[in-house]
């Protein structure tokens, strides 16, 4: 049986063109066009449309079959309609009349609403069928494809210009040490404090970009092993002993016992989380500001719903992941910092961002991608993630990692 026998088996006569307007988007009657090629075409993930007619006439052409994924997508009646009422885009026309001519096309083509989606039109020749030549055409959803390639090419961008800048400054201060700076042994030692300090921030851009790119390779790959969170974020706050004396923070801390804040996770990654968000907590307070840092279990998901200050907002960062019935143990890390302004807490992870005009620690300027790191870190956990802040009130960030189940637990 040819695929045009099985898409209508039998041949119905051509509407007229005054009949009244079918109901618009109908399912096709089974009954009328049975086979279970037509229900496999119909069943199709991406929309196909069977067109045919006359190469000669354009106006004339009709769309003799639309599979369910096609009368989804467009709101108008398909069977039956002309092409040119049904599909305006003159790409995609084109490549239904190269097809109609015997070659095979292809084009791009948006739909907008709410929704802007980008496919991939490709048009067949399917040969000779009752009323004149048959293209088949397909479209493909590439939206997702091109918004990755997008975020691809803006990354590489981003990071780039990120490694150009302190590369710039170092350039430019070796051209004045071998010039005109030459003999000058004051400039000599200031410049090469600062190139040292730019030759760190490259490094730390490096070592960033790379923790970020591992993360991100096996953020689908569950996490085997088990930390103490509590324990695991007094390990970090004494590595962090020499930046909090810099800065004479007022740290107060609140730890359950040994045992209680045991979360699934990668040791590695799960102090990764604790230090970035406290490190941030010191590069961001001034001298001699509070900072509290608390870890609490067991919580359910839902003991996190409401801001502690009614002053601040609160945006989840990230949501877990099917969250039912799970407990969690929960990290806080207080600062009394410049906080962060409303319209910018949405934005916080994404890589490179960094709220504009805030005093980060001088030479030790954030890279922009700590948070970023943070959130990838804690998807593979399936936990969650939430910033509460206000302009001017310190800004409190919470993580919640799920608790090993009692059962797997170490007797011991
Ligand atoms: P960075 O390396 O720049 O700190 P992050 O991804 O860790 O990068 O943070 C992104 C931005 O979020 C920072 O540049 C800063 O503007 C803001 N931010 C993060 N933590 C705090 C905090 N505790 N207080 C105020 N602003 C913060």
């Amino acid at each position: 049986m040819s695929i045009l026998k099985a898409l209508w088996p039998q041949r119905t006569a051509e509407p007229a063109p005054q009949a009244p307007a079918p109901p618009p988007a109908a399912a096709p009657d089974p009954a009328e066009s049975p086979g279970p090629f037509r229900t496999l075409v119909e069943s199709l993930p991406d929309p196909v449309l069977v067109i045919e007619g006359d190469p000669a006439e354009p106006a004339a052409r009709r769309i003799r079959f639309a599979n369910a994924a096609a009368r989804g997508l467009f709101t108008t009646r398909l069977e039956g309609a002309r092409l040119v009422t049904a599909l305006r885009n003159p790409e995609v026309l084109e490549a239904v009349d190269e097809a109609l001519h015997g070659a095979s096309g292809s084009a791009l083509m948006e739909t907008g609403g709410a929704q802007e989606r980008v496919w991939a039109a490709q048009t067949r020749p399917l040969g000779e069928g009752p009323g004149g030549r048959i293209a088949l055409l397909t479209l493909r959803d590439e939206t997702d494809v091109r918004r990755a390639e997008r975020m691809r090419v803006d990354f590489l961008a981003n990071a780039s210009h990120e490694l150009r800048t302190p590369l710039a400054s170092l350039s430019g201060f070796i051209e004045t040490l071998r010039g005109h700076a030459k003999d000058d042994e004051g400039a000599r030692e200031k410049f090469l404090g600062i190139m040292q300090a730019q030759a760190e921030r490259m490094a730390r851009l490096i070592d960033d970009l790379l923790s970020l790119s591992r993360v991100e390779l096996n953020e689908h790959i569950a996490p085997t092993g088990s930390v103490d969170l509590g324990l695991a974020t007094t390990d970090v706050l004494d590595a962090l002993v020499p930046l909090i004396r810099e800065k004479a923070l007022d740290v107060t801390t609140d730890f359950p016992p040994r045992g209680v804040s045991e979360v699934e996770g990668d040791r590695d990654q799960i102090l990764q989380v604790i230090q970035n968000l406290v490190e941030n907590a010191i590069k961001y307070s001034g001298p001699g500001a509070a900072l509290r840092l608390s870890v609490s279990a067991p919580v359910a998901d839902a003991a996190f719903a409401l801001p502690a200050d009614p002053a601040a907002t609160r945006i989840t960062l990230l949501a877990p992941d099917r969250p039912q019935g799970r407990r969690y143990a929960l990290l806080k890390v207080v600062d009394a910092g410049p906080g962060i302004p409303r319209d910018r807490l949405p934005r916080l992870t994404e890589r490179f961002y960094r709220v504009e005009g805030q005093k980060s620690g001088g030479e030790r300027a954030g890279t922009g991608l700590g948070l970023a790191i943070v959130k990838h870190i804690v998807n593979r956990h399936r936990g969650g993630m939430a910033v509460e802040s206000a302009e001017g009130r310190g800004a409190t960030f919470t993580v919640w990692l799920p608790l090993v189940a009692p059962a797997e637990r170490d007797p011991a």
